[in-house]
């Protein structure tokens, strides 16, 4: 079966957004996936000649700030337990929180290859001096993304590739 890459983060950083980025391109069959529970979207990806499934696990209902953080344990979980890759969404405009960080030492712990996406960067060249402060996740090296425009979506996928 093909590798499974998985999209996780806060609540509005820009995950179904990179999702629909990456999905869009090269996009070739919407996963019809029985008994997968509705927050969770999968798409077919192609990339240099290889395919992979994408999964959106950010969810599609509301919910509460006081469920935020154990919203985002869960579907790390569920990334961490399935998924070959893990692509967490961080937003340059907020900076690190803590949500982000308690998320990052699950991911770290789990021994998964993560690659952190540093969205909403939107403009082009070198990073901004915000960029510089994901370094403290301990994810390694931070992609500077721009899901609206595209930029840094193709580093991104190398990225995830060299993990699988
Ligand atoms: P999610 O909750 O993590 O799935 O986030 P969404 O994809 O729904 O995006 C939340 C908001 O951030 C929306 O208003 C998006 O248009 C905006 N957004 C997403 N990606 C970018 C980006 O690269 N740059 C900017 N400026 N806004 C973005
Ligand atoms: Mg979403």
């Amino acid at each position: 079966s093909k590798p499974l890459i998985a999209i996780v983060g806060r609540p509005n950083v820009g995950k179904s957004t990179l999702f629909n980025k990456l999905a869009g391109a090269r996009i070739s069959i919407v996963q019809d996936t029985p008994g997968v529970t509705r927050d969770r979207i999968y798409y077919e990806c192609e990339w240099r000649g290889k395919t992979v499934m994408l999964v959106d696990t950010g969810g599609i209902e509301p919910y509460s700030d006081d469920q935020i953080l154990s919203q985002m344990r869960r579907q790390a979980q569920l990334a961490i337990d399935s998924a070959d890759v893990i692509i967490l969404v961080v937003d340059i405009q907020s900076g690190v929180t803590a949500n982000d960080q308690d998320v990052a030492v699950m991911l770290q712990k789990s021994g998964k290859p993560v690659v952190l996406a540093v969205n909403k960067a939107d403009r082009l060249g070198e990073p901004p001096p915000e960029f510089y402060e994901f370094y403290n996740l301990g994810l390694g090296d931070p992609i500077a993304v721009s899901s609206v425009h595209g930029h840094g979506t193709g580093d991104l996928l190398d990225a995830c590739y060299s993990h699988i």
